[in-house]
């Protein structure tokens, strides 16, 4: 969806040309390249984003923002089930959203699926405060695709699927698909529930949002919304983390999340509230 064009003189720049946009970086060095089976992955160092990581010229996080996407992947979701126990991440390769996962002292077992296990290491290296969850005893990883891994599940078997993945494109594509929710569906037990990262309003509302919540709900999902968040490397700079339901997914367990054992830098019960405020142009579209 982005053209994946570098101005690599000390800025790093990511073109999105549908939009007509870009957004850039400054840049002192690149870390580390490498051509992985599946994509490209490299590591930068920013003047004033701490260390960043593309895949295929695509920005997957930064050291200093990350924060927003990885609990707004996470928290959000963990605090409308009403006991999640059993989490999978499908992607989520960098490990920030399992550290978060793994905050939440109910969980029981919080499996990454990934199919690309040079991102995991490359993190481990570059974004050791992401990984520092990855010895926890009820982390597992496991590298393999996440289509083929949520059609093998056992029917009832996870509380909450979290899809981290990098955009519609390439390996990811799957990930996108009625056909792949049905299998989500599936593999969740009564309450259970399915986030996953859904790109920017104001340039993909028609273009995914819209037929993901479709798509969605025809797989048997019975209710869906998407919960808004700043993220400032991104196309747009606004983000979207699409929750879908075999419950509502619009009321959750606020006094929990005021009270919660650890702490968090953008998430809290009010920003939970907040970001379930849909635009006019979200609700005009639905109409
Ligand atoms: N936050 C990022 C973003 O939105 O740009 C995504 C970060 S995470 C690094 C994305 C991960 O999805 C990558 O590590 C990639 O290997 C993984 N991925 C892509 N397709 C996949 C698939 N079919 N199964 C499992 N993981 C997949």
């Amino acid at each position: 969806m982005t053209a994946p064009t570098i101005d690599n003189d000390n800025w790093f720049t990511e073109v999105y040309e549908q939009g007509g946009t870009a957004f850039s970086l400054r840049v002192r060095r690149k870390l580390h390249a490498e051509q992985s089976p599946y994509q490209l992955i490299e590591i930068w160092e920013t003047t004033d984003f701490g260390n960043l990581m593309t895949i295929d010229g695509f920005v997957m996080l930064t050291g200093r923002d990350n924060f927003l996407y990885h609990e707004m992947m996470s928290h959000p979701a963990l605090f409308t089930h009403p006991d999640p126990k059993r989490v999978a991440i499908i992607g989520g390769g960098d490990c920030g959203t399992l550290r978060e996962v793994l905050r939440h002292p109910g969980v029981e077992h919080a499996l990454q699926v990934d199919i690309d296990e040079r991102v995991t290491r490359l993190s481990e290296q570059y974004f050791p405060e992401l990984c520092e969850s990855n010895t926890d005893p009820r982390a597992e990883l496991y590298f393999g695709d996440g289509i083929q891994w949520m059609k093998d599940a056992e029917p009832g078997s996870v509380d909450l699927v979290i899809v981290d993945s990098t955009d519609p494109i390439g390996p990811a594509e799957g990930l996108f698909s009625e056909a792949f929710y049905r299998d989500c569906h599936r593999a969740l037990g009564e309450h259970g529930l399915v986030v996953q990262q859904s790109e920017s309003p104001l340039l993909h509302y028609e273009s995914i949002i819209r037929p993901m919540h479709k798509a969605m709900r025809d797989a048997g999902f019975t209710d869906s919304v998407s919960l808004q968040f700043p993220q400032p490397v991104y196309p747009s700079g606004w983000w979207t983390a699409t929750l879908a339901g075999k419950r509502p997914v619009t009321e959750f367990r606020e006094s929990d999340a005021q009270a919660k054992p650890f702490a968090t830098r953008y998430y809290n019960a009010a920003i939970h509230r907040a970001a379930l405020a849909q635009p006019e142009f979200f609700l005009r579209s639905q109409d």
